[in-house]
């Protein structure tokens, strides 16, 4: 093995992003504080329209973050004790967080394996009279199995929320992810493509009249200030955050296709090594008709957890997503799940790797990065 000189490379560099563009994000934080306005309003208005044309949908609502907004699509579904929410076990805690926290229960389905999304084909068996909603998730930035899982639901009439947190500019056979059921969740976390100065969420909708439901509720449910339709909750999104966002709304086209760049600069690089021939690591697929925006490029990785410490001692940021399936979640205990129930996604929980894919990484970091990794096994 030739000795070789550390590289920081992390797993995302907001400064790198912040650098190329502050100029137009600080003038638009100013702009917010001489206004001294500084939740929903204008900005927010604005942001909403954009996001909704960006999607395709007629109406689109901010709130507070991504988590707010699936728990805002299943309060205005009215999801609540005695109904189930058929969902992914392989995704982010919100997912699932958001319909135990409104008395509901998730019914979980294993993924596909190469896809990290759920497997549409044990979507049928897992319909019930309780069913009150499907919540597939597109995870890493690639669409889940939209036209299999649509078929099912319109049959029988339940309604698909999104979780887009995680693919804002994927598309599927075309279509953009946030238009592809009754409603879709984005979240503004910092690290998604579309990442705020802080927490921040938005829904989008066709549905005119789910959108001014999901109004009503991010406002205490008053449709009238104090006087309340429904128990609702405050989630609104800041001004300040809104201003920042359409400024890097602009910009989130090209960095998707940096992204992609990145990505395509990975396969090419590993075909150089033999890892792939002797299956120490795999890929992550691509899917008939998605647009993948990889938010994440997530490996699968032999001796991952030993890898991981390597890579850190070599400077290179890296992440489990995610480290345990939440059907076995300890706070999940009561709904009686147990280990070997969803073996793909628990086996993902084992392999799974997210190296470094961010916009700004350059091809010296992504040699350096597939270049170490092909130390750590030889
Ligand atoms: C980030 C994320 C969320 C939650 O978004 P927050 O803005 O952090 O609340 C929900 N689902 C998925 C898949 C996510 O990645």
């Amino acid at each position: 093995m030739i000795e070789q000189t550390v590289r920081r490379v992390p797993l995302l560099d907001l400064n790198a992003q912040y650098r190329t563009i502050s100029d137009e994000i600080n003038a638009a934080a100013l702009s917010v504080l001489e206004s001294q306005q500084f939740i929903l309003g204008p900005e927010v208005r604005a942001l909403e329209s954009e996001i909704a044309g960006y999607c395709g949908t007629a109406h689109a609502v901010g709130c507070a973050s991504g988590s707010d907004a699936i728990l805002l699509a299943l309060m205005a579904l009215e999801v609540g004790p005695g109904d189930e929410v058929i969902t992914s076990p392989f995704t982010f805690f919100a997912t699932a967080g958001s319909i135990v926290r409104l008395g509901a229960r998730p019914v979980f389905l294993d993924i596909d394996e190469l896809s990290y999304n759920i497997d549409p084909s044990l979507i049928e068996k897992a319909l019930t009279n309780r069913t009150k909603a499907i919540l597939p998730v597109h995870l890493f930035g690639e669409c889940a199995a939209m036209d299999q899982i649509k078929a099912l639901a319109s049959e029988r009439s339940v309604p698909i929320i999104e979780d887009a947190a995680q693919a804002i500019g994927a598309t599927y056979f075309g279509r953009p992810a946030g238009g592809l059921g009754l409603a879709a969740c984005f979240s503004f976390y910092p690290s998604k493509n579309l990442g705020g100065a802080g927490d921040g969420g938005m829904l989008t909708t066709d549905d005119a009249e789910f959108a001014e439901k999901l109004k009503v509720l991010r406002g205490h449910g008053a449709k009238k200030k104090y006087f309340h339709e429904f128990v609702g909750m405050n989630s609104r999104l800041d001004s300040l955050q809104a201003a920042i966002l359409r400024v890097k709304l602009r910009h989130l086209d090209d960095w998707a296709g940096a992204r992609r760049e990145n990505a395509a600069r990975y396969r090419s690089l590993f075909a150089q090594t033999g890892l792939l021939e002797n299956g120490k690591v795999k890929l992550p697929s691509e899917s008939a008709g998605c647009f993948h925006v990889y938010n994440q490029f997530v490996i699968r990785a032999e001796e991952r957890d030993r890898l991981q410490g390597y890579l850190k001692e070599k400077g290179i940021g890296s992440e489990v997503y995610y480290p345990m399936s939440l059907h076995l979640q300890h706070c999940f205990k009561s709904l009686g799940y147990k280990q070997g129930d969803f073996p793909a996604s628990e086996r993902a929980t084992q392999e799974a790797l997210a190296i470094p894919v961010y916009p700004e990484l350059s091809a010296e970091d992504q040699e350096y990065v597939v270049h170490t990794i092909d130390s750590f096994y030889g």
